[in-house]
């Protein structure tokens, strides 16, 4: 279809993403976001190869690997300091055809406003509400505001306002049992291999960076708790108390962490979603299937999404709620099975049942890298954009 005018609600990377895609197949886009400054929540992510392909086909192949990590090897040891597996990363990139590249949130999402617009987007608007007729659809705003087109694209996140206009219900977040903190620190080779990605594993917690650009380690560490457990008021030390014994490298990551800039996240995911869109009105990204990080693959699910839902508007002229539906009907079993799988994984490591997490501990350590790359390289192939 020509000619669409498009609503998106949300400017992180799946909205960023949709305007773009929907702006070069010629709509006319709007994008709003609640807050006054966008400042991404986190502070990397590895874009794998899936999703970097999406920006690919976008014009933006070369941003991208300019803020992108040099990933090239993968790396597990043990909390004590013992290599259980390193292998390189090149024949899972031979396979699915694209590196991946952990980057910083912040440098991403610069990169997608940069390619968007910075000025298009219209911040300090919260949506509050959805109406539709046969022929629009409405995002309505706190202040009373109103905008209206063909389309509106639900990319909200995970505390989606337009998911509940669309499922008529509100969906509750699960707790995954473990709690995540990460940031940035300059890298180093006394904390890792500047070109792996370093996870260290014991006690159903994880310690992990992953170089991303300029000179930068993204790390993250993570412990199974109790959902009701408080941040205690130190946390430099309290990652020490709770990564005590751990292998001096992870001595000296908390030591040099930034306890200001460093994110405490409670993970969370939601059961898959029953639907994705409702007439003229489309759920993306973490409004559509929020999932546990442990497969690295919410935010490429969401360039995915806006990879195919601007596809088939721009493919087939049913009508925008047809087009809708054949975007549901792509991406809800796609979604549904990485959420599962991620919290399966999310189990797995993080000791809920630890005969399980010791078995897996013991394969890492006969693991040559072929099953691992094998895993991803599925995932990864089983996109839209293989
Ligand atoms: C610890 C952690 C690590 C992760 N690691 C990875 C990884 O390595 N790889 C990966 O692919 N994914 C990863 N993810 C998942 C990834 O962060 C998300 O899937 C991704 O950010 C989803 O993007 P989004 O655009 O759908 O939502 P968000 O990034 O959440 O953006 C939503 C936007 O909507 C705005 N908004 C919200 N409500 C309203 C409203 N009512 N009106 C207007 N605007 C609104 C918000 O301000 C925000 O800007 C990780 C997640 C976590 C928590």
């Amino acid at each position: 279809m020509d000619n669409l005018k498009a609503i998106v609600v949300g400017a992180g990377m799946g909205g960023l993403t949709t305007a773009i895609a929907m702006r070069q197949a010629g709509y006319t886009v709007e994008v709003y976001d609640r807050v006054r400054e966008l400042r991404p929540a986190g502070a990397g992510i590895s874009m794998w190869s899936n999703g970097v392909k999406v920006l690919n086909r976008l014009g933006l192949g070369k941003a991208m690997a300019s803020i992108g990590g040099p990933m090239k090897r993968m790396t597990y040891i043990s909390k004590s300091g013992e290599v259980l597996t390193d292998f390189s990363l090149a024949p899972l990139i031979e396979k699915v055809g694209q590196n991946p590249y952990p980057v910083a949130r912040t440098d991403l999402q610069q990169m997608l406003l940069t390619a968007f617009g910075e000025d298009d987007v219209q911040l300090g608007s919260e949506c509050v509400a959805i109406e539709q007729t046969a022929d629009q659809a409405t995002a309505i705003f706190a202040d009373g505001t109103q905008a209206t087109g063909d389309v509106v694209v639900g990319a909200d996140g995970t505390h989606s306002v337009v998911r509940e206009y669309v499922l008529g219900t509100q969906t509750q977040r699960r707790y995954a049992g473990y709690v995540n903190w990460n940031g940035l620190v300059p890298a180093s080779e006394k904390l890792a291999d500047k070109e792996s990605w370093v996870i260290y594993v014991g006690n159903g917690q994880r310690a992990s960076m992953m170089p991303v650009g300029s000179d930068r380690f993204y790390f993250f560490l993570d412990v199974p708790l109790d959902y009701e457990v408080e941040p205690q008021a130190d946390m430099r030390a309290e990652l020490q108390q709770r990564f005590a014994g751990w292998a001096e490298p992870i001595q000296q990551l908390i030591a040099q962490l930034d306890p200001e800039k460093t994110n405490r996240v409670k993970i969370h995911d939601i059961d898959p979603l029953p639907a994705f869109v409702k007439g003229r009105v489309a759920l993306i990204g973490d409004a559509g299937h929020s999932t546990a990080p442990d497969l690295g693959q919410g935010g490429c699910q969401a360039l995915e999404d806006a990879w195919v839902l601007t596809n088939t508007l721009l493919t087939t002229n049913l009508g925008v709620a047809d087009a809708l539906k054949r975007y549901e009907k792509a991406r809800c079993d796609r979604t549904a099975n990485i959420i599962l799988k991620a919290r399966k994984r999310a189990n797995m490591i993080h000791g809920k049942d630890p005969d399980l997490t010791e078995e897996w501990y013991q394969s890492l350590a006969t693991e040559k890298g072929d099953n691992i790359m094998n895993a991803i390289s599925d995932l990864i192939l089983q996109g839209p954009l293989a």
